[in-house]
């Protein structure tokens, strides 16, 4: 695997004495590279927690990451730098994470210049960096707010790859745009990771939107993996009953855009989740053990795990 997170946990501490918000907890993750991983559930789940911290932007409060086998806690100097370049992010919103004050060719200089990394004339540098995702070089002098929201997605995609990383982690990177212009950008993701050879995790709440992307989808819930298979599994088997609502909304999902609720039932507060089964509030298929007994992340098949205890039934 290029990246890995080996039992990742992330708390955050509350004040007086409240039970802590767990929004990661033990996770395990093994991207491979080249690879798509689509990371999927509903926000409030840890995903963009779990995002943050893969790609090196927040600690996570154990657990480790480790990238190309090697732990990026341990390193130091340079080869901490080099690899936190190589593994950077595309935020949801767009607009959001660019300076306001810098112009389109600023924003996707200010890192590459910063380490060294434009070993050419720095406007063919822009502009080649321009093209690349789609936008035209003559508007290198303007400003975030003159662009549309999927122009200033491609101005985050730019700034991201300005520094030739093998891995993008993209936290919806989509969700904040118009639903035609959201293949337009999963289209640009698809010819950048053909052209660059890049490896992805790719976090949405929607599964229609890994559908053509991920090689592989991880089913998130409450800070924990659910399922984790290979994307046409998980598509056509789908073994948790959580990924199974999810599938089952998904034709609504499309239409309604963000405020859709896409299970029965609330999310609970990850501050005090569930005993046993966090899902089981929920589930259609609970059983008595499943208030009781959280149930393990466990192989059903070659590359598919699923937690839930119906697995578990002997015949
Ligand atoms: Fe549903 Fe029980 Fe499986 Fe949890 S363990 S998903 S509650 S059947
Ligand atoms: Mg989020």
């Amino acid at each position: 695997p290029i990246i890995e997170a080996r039992s990742l946990s992330l708390y955050y501490p509350m004040p007086k004495r409240a039970p802590s918000v767990r929004a990661v907890h033990e996770v395990d993750l093994e991207i491979q590279q080249g690879e798509v991983l689509g990371l999927v559930g509903e926000s409030g789940c840890g995903k963009s927690s779990l995002a943050r911290i893969m790609a090196g932007v927040r600690q996570a409060s154990s657990g480790e990451i480790r990238y190309r086998g090697r732990p990026l806690a341990g390193l130091t100097g340079k080869e901490k730098i080099q690899a936190k370049l190589q593994i950077q992010m595309v935020f949801q919103d767009p607009f959001a994470s660019l300076n306001p004050r810098m112009n389109v060719g600023e924003i996707i200089a200010e890192a590459p210049r910063l380490f060294g990394l434009i070993k050419t004339d720095e406007s063919a540098f822009i502009s080649e960096q321009m093209e690349r995702v789609g936008l035209d070089p003559a508007y290198r002098l303007r400003y975030p707010h003159q662009f549309s929201g999927g122009q200033r997605q491609r101005i985050g995609i730019a700034r991201a790859l300005a520094v030739n990383p093998s891995v993008l982690v993209c936290d919806e990177p989509v969700s904040a745009l118009d639903v035609s212009i959201q293949a337009q950008i999963l289209n640009l993701f698809m010819d950048l990771r053909e052209q660059l050879g890049l490896t992805y995790l790719f976090i949405s709440h929607d599964l229609s939107v890994v559908r053509h992307l991920a090689d592989r989808v991880a089913i998130m819930y409450l800070g924990r993996i659910v399922e984790q298979a290979p994307a046409r599994e998980i598509f056509e088997r789908p073994n948790h009953p959580y990924t199974q609502a999810l599938l089952a909304e998904m034709p609504r999902i499309v239409t309604r855009q963000r405020t859709f609720s896409p299970v029965e039932g609330e999310l609970p507060s990850p501050s005090n989740p569930p005993k046993g089964c966090h899902f089981h509030p929920r589930c259609p298929k609970a059983m008595p053990i499943c208030k009781e007994v959280m149930p393990k992340l466990e192989d059903i098949d070659t590359g598919h795990l699923s937690a839930c205890h119906l697995n578990e039934k002997t015949g």
